[in-house]
């Protein structure tokens, strides 16, 4: 395993996730790693969540974290006291006298006064609803169970319990849908005062059942016009883009994703969930059955120490350029002990020669007119990597 420059990270505050895995029904889009909600799974998946805790307690003592976020699947589908259960786990093997931010994602169903209060008494202070739409024909598309008159429930219910940080997760770029059509979505989601907002386009994965019965999701431009509406709609409306999909109320932004984006280690938990930590990637199982039998990570084995740093560079560079405040070119130095114009000294010229890229004191950041085209960008950049490395 190699040790390396990279190792400074780690002084910079952790992260940890935990995967839930069960869902009251299978949306017809959903590629996550998931299991239609079974009672009877419960206690052995809790038992087998509690060894792969107590595994990163007996290898790195107990790591104080800073975020913890419960995302699935859908962790509401568990009760209260199961909850509770997973919050003592977490409480025995890491350190939570910093905790800054507890995120649970909840399906908007799930909320009632009895649970958002469960919530706040276990010190859960930040909510993420799948809203996903405010229109009932577009969620029964979905295969999603709620109604917008929940939704607004769901928001009221969480408020009057004391959580106030709540995000909603919209998709946009339906087949057949007209930029018009978000209009209903967006107004009647800014009416339950959410703190944050993240936007997806629909994607049609693979062996999905969307794509089993060949649907389509909305056509390029028709997707471009609805992104370039929710960025205007939102920043209007007092929310800041600071991810490609992510918009917040001042100082709202979600921390847990920031130490993705900002290229912090984290620790993942639960089938098929991921480690980054300590120089060593671990991943999880994606069968719920086998992390039952054996729910211990297993180490990403790193071929050799050159490609390890190659592929680093290129996770930094992806997740960074997605913030809107761009890539941080003395962190990329301070991890890589290089300099980042060095290392990408061609496509970097190219891309800022294009107008695709700007340099704002320290940061590379996507210009306004290359924000849609954040990926290919991403890929031109990376191409010096791929032909000097
Ligand atoms: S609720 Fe979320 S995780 Fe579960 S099937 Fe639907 S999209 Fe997937």
């Amino acid at each position: 395993m190699p040790r390396s420059a990279i190792s400074r990270l780690w002084g910079r505050p952790v992260g940890l996730y935990v995967h839930i895995p069960f869902c009251s029904a299978i949306c017809p889009y959903c590629d996550f790693v998931k299991i239609r909600d079974r009672n009877d799974l419960k206690p052995a998946f809790l038992e087998a969540l509690e060894k792969e805790l107590l595994f990163y307690r007996d290898s790195f003592g107990r790591i104080a974290l800073e975020t913890l976020y419960l995302g699935g699947g859908t962790p509401s589908t568990l009760d209260i006291p199961s909850l509770a259960d997973i919050f003592e786990q977490i409480r025995g093997c890491f350190d939570l006298a910093n905790l800054q931010e507890l995120t649970i994602e909840m399906n908007p169903e799930h909320v009632t006064p009895e649970y958002a209060d469960g919530l706040a008494q276990l010190g859960v202070n930040r909510v993420s609803l799948g809203v996903q739409s405010m229109y009932t024909e577009e969620l029964r598309f979905l295969g999603r169970a709620h109604t917008p008159e929940q939704v607004k429930q769901a928001f009221h219910h969480l408020q009057s319990a004391g959580i106030d940080n709540i995000s909603a997760d919209i998709i946009y770029g339906l087949p057949g849908r007209q930029v018009s059509d978000l209009n209903k979505t967006i107004t009647g989601l800014l009416g339950c005062k959410p703190t944050h907002i993240s936007v997806y386009h629909l994607t049609i994965e693979e062996k999905t059942p969307f794509a089993i019965k060949k649907i389509k999701a909305a056509d390029d431009d028709i997707g471009g016009l609805a992104y370039d509406y929710l960025i205007q709609t939102l920043e209007q409306a007092g929310y800041a883009q600071y991810e490609v999909s992510a918009f917040a109320r001042p100082n709202r932004e979600s921390r847990h994703n920031l130490g993705y984006w900002q290229w912090r280690p984290y620790i993942g938990v639960g089938p098929g969930s991921h480690s980054f930590f300590m120089d060593t990637r671990y991943e999880q199982k994606k069968s719920l059955h086998a992390y039952f039998e054996n729910p211990y990570p297993k180490i990403v084995e790193v071929p050799d120490y050159k490609q390890y740093l190659s592929e680093k560079m290129s996770e930094f560079v992806i997740v960074q350029f997605r913030q809107k405040c761009g890539l941080d070119a003395r962190l990329f130095q301070n991890i890589f002990n290089e300099k980042f114009e060095d290392v990408f000294y061609e496509s970097l010229n190219k891309m800022i020669n294009q107008g695709h890229i700007d340099y704002i004191d320290g940061f590379y950041r996507l210009s306004s007119q290359a924000w849609m085209l954040t990926d290919s960008v991403i890929a031109e950049i990376l191409t010096t990597l791929l032909t000097t490395r």
